[in-house]
């Protein structure tokens, strides 16, 4: 295949036996080279991957240019003009594409040296990151690094393909704009020419996106950067893509079926994998009560089961207590968990105490004496009634050799212990199958949760999203019940994206302002243009936006976000390879009316 760029006339790793005897110019950079005095081997590689080229002792030019090789080194770049033939019988290298052939050079010309990189391009040797990404132009050098990259541009490029077809635009929305509430703080930057004042960068594009339907556009997409100051947490950048989506006269089911469309075609067209739609769903309600989260990995079945009904009458006095505050008991079974040992069962009580958990209780399923019933051994089992462990083995399928889990507490923060135990039991104990791709849809979230810092509700997802249609009718009455038309796609435990129906209607954006303690001043002076927009006539709507960065760490099958970033930052924010953030001087900052403040 001939590549661009006239300098060449081949990529080469392209080659293959049936270009015997052709003549090529190849250029790259120098992968390995072997000196043998009489004989130079050089691989030589590009972006379409490398070949071996040979220098030969012979006559006049032969020997130029086997000079020229024993001058060459690591990573110079090189052009070279030869012959392609077939490597002689038994000196094929099958772990190279073009490992059957070979180019006999008759020219080397060096295009440009390079001194010895900090760390190996060829070979797996793991450099330290901040090395690595310090001279990021040589990690991406290396394949595999490199690799992860061409992943990535394929799997924008089947979006664009989907969405387009789908009749979707691609509008760019600004960067340079006024807070868009996702939940995290703003970088701001500030204005010169509007001094003392500030821009935000968009969290997200959804206001412009919202606009963009009250134009009447109705089918927006765009691959757009957005931008969270959050706290370090692991595995997350500042800076960071999303496929941002939305549409006009829609229903959350129109919405499901283009991103079915979007994903089984993408793991088709990237992965070779034919996935089954539609994706199995369950409402919000259902993913914290079985997986005790809103994520939940349905790869593996071993789901929570509330045993609030079996401990009816407990005296298990850590159930009794949860369940006359109003909480919940919830119990897991681990298959054959008979088998741990004291110590690996302390060990998952830790993880539970790490969690801020008070403890979590466990046992074992044992056989009932001369095959009588099953009992359970357990430091609780003498508080339980013999018709109560029935029923707990009823509820939770637990047979002789099982382990059972139990956590007692505040519902939601038991399910989440509980939750985390399943994963990481499961996953420790083998039950996680890791070639499974296993998509769900989580529905209805609750459209507010009480901040109890702030004394006030805070919205789920973000301010815009509409309640359910009944949920509108109460929603000021019970604002805890209400729910969200909202929607959520997880996979293998991870968010992929979400989004919802919108509020278009002024009168209830408005409501739903009030309801989360934004003033009419404030909300005027926030989202005036937003609410002036939905007063001139804006269509029922909704979208949904997807991590790209994600998604594309899943399908690289990388193991951070940063391999799949061409240029990612560091865990603390910063870029090594350009020294970002850095100072800037007392005149840059006064031209913008800031002054540095004495370190604190
Ligand atoms: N704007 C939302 C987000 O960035 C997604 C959406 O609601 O479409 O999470």
């Amino acid at each position: 295949m001939k590549p661009f760029g006239s300098l060449r006339t081949h990529g080469a790793g392209t080659l293959r036996p049936s270009d015997d005897g052709t003549d090529v110019v190849l250029a790259g950079w120098v992968a390995r080279r072997r000196d043998h005095g009489g004989v130079a081997f050089l691989d030589l590689r590009d972006a379409s991957g490398s070949v071996q080229v040979v220098a030969d002792a012979g006559e006049g030019e032969a020997d130029e240019v086997l000079a020229a090789a024993h001058g060459v080194r690591s990573e110079w770049v090189v052009s070279v003009r030869g012959r392609v033939r077939t490597r002689p019988e038994g000196m094929a290298n099958p772990a190279l594409a073009t490992g059957e052939v070979e180019v006999a050079a008759s020219e080397l010309e060096v295009l440009s040296v390079a001194q010895t990189p900090p760390f190996p391009i060829e070979g797996r040797v793991e450099a330290d990151e901040h090395l690595r990404l310090a001279h990021r132009y040589l990690d991406l050098r290396r394949p595999g690094v490199g690799e992860a990259i061409r992943t990535r541009a394929r799997i924008t490029s089947v979006m664009r393909e989907v969405m387009e077809r789908n009749g979707f635009l691609d509008v760019e929305t600004p960067m340079l704009t006024r807070s868009t509430p996702e939940g995290a703080r703003d970088f701001l930057v500030p204005s010169r020419l509007q001094r003392g004042e500030f821009y935000a960068l968009p969290q997200s594009p959804q206001l412009f996106k919202q606009l963009l339907m009250v134009a009447g556009l109705e089918r927006y997409y765009q691959i757009v950067r957005c931008f969270r100051d959050e706290d370090l947490r692991a595995d997350r950048q500042p800076e960071f893509t999303q496929l941002d989506i939305e549409a006009s006269f829609i229903t959350a089911e129109d919405l499901y079926g283009l991103v079915e469309e979007l994903i089984v075609e993408l793991w088709s067209e990237v992965l070779d994998v034919e996935l089954s739609a539609p994706f199995a769903r369950m409402t919000y309600a259902e993913a914290m009560a079985r997986y005790g989260t809103d994520a939940p990995d349905c790869r593996f079945d071993l789901r929570l089961v509330d045993l609030g009904e079996v401990f009816r009458g407990t005296e298990v006095g850590i159930f009794r207590g949860a369940l006359d505050a109003g909480g919940s008991v919830v119990g897991w079974r681990l298959p054959g968990g008979g088998e741990l040992t004291r110590k690996q069962f302390d060990d998952w009580v830790e993880f539970a105490k790490r969690r801020g958990a008070k403890g979590l209780a466990w046992g074992v399923v044992e056989a009932g004496e001369g095959g009588g019933a099953p009992t359970l051994r357990s430091p609780l089992a003498k508080f339980m009634a013999d018709d109560e462990v029935t029923a707990l083995l009823a509820a939770t399928g637990a047979g002789v050799g099982d382990a059972l889990f139990f956590g007692a507490g505040p519902t939601r923060s038991t399910q989440q212990l509980m939750g985390a135990l399943r994963v990481a039991a499961a996953k420790a104990h083998g039950f996680v199958p890791e070639d499974r791709w296993a998509f769900t849809w989580v529905l209805e979230a609750p459209l507010v949760e009480w901040n109890d810092d702030e004394g006030r509700w805070d919205p789920v997802h973000h301010p815009f999203t509409s309640p359910t249609e009944d949920s509108l009718a109460t929603l000021e009455q019970a604002p805890g019940a209400a729910l969200a038309q909202a929607y959520d796609l997880v996979l293998n435990g991870t968010e992929l994206g979400g989004g919802s129906i919108r509020i278009h209607r002024r009168d209830v954006q408005e409501r739903v302002f009030a309801l989360l303690g934004i003033g009419e001043a404030e909300a005027r002076e926030k989202f005036g243009f937003l609410l002036d927009g939905l007063s001139y006539g804006a269509p029922p709507h909704g979208g949904i936006a997807f991590g790209l960065d994600r998604i594309a760490m899943l399908m690289a099958g990388a193991g951070s976000l940063r391999d799949v970033i061409a240029f990612p930052k560091t865990q603390s924010g910063q870029d090594p390879l350009t020294g970002a953030p850095a100072a800037v001087d007392d005149a840059q900052l006064r031209e913008v009316g800031l002054r540095r403040l004495p370190p604190s």
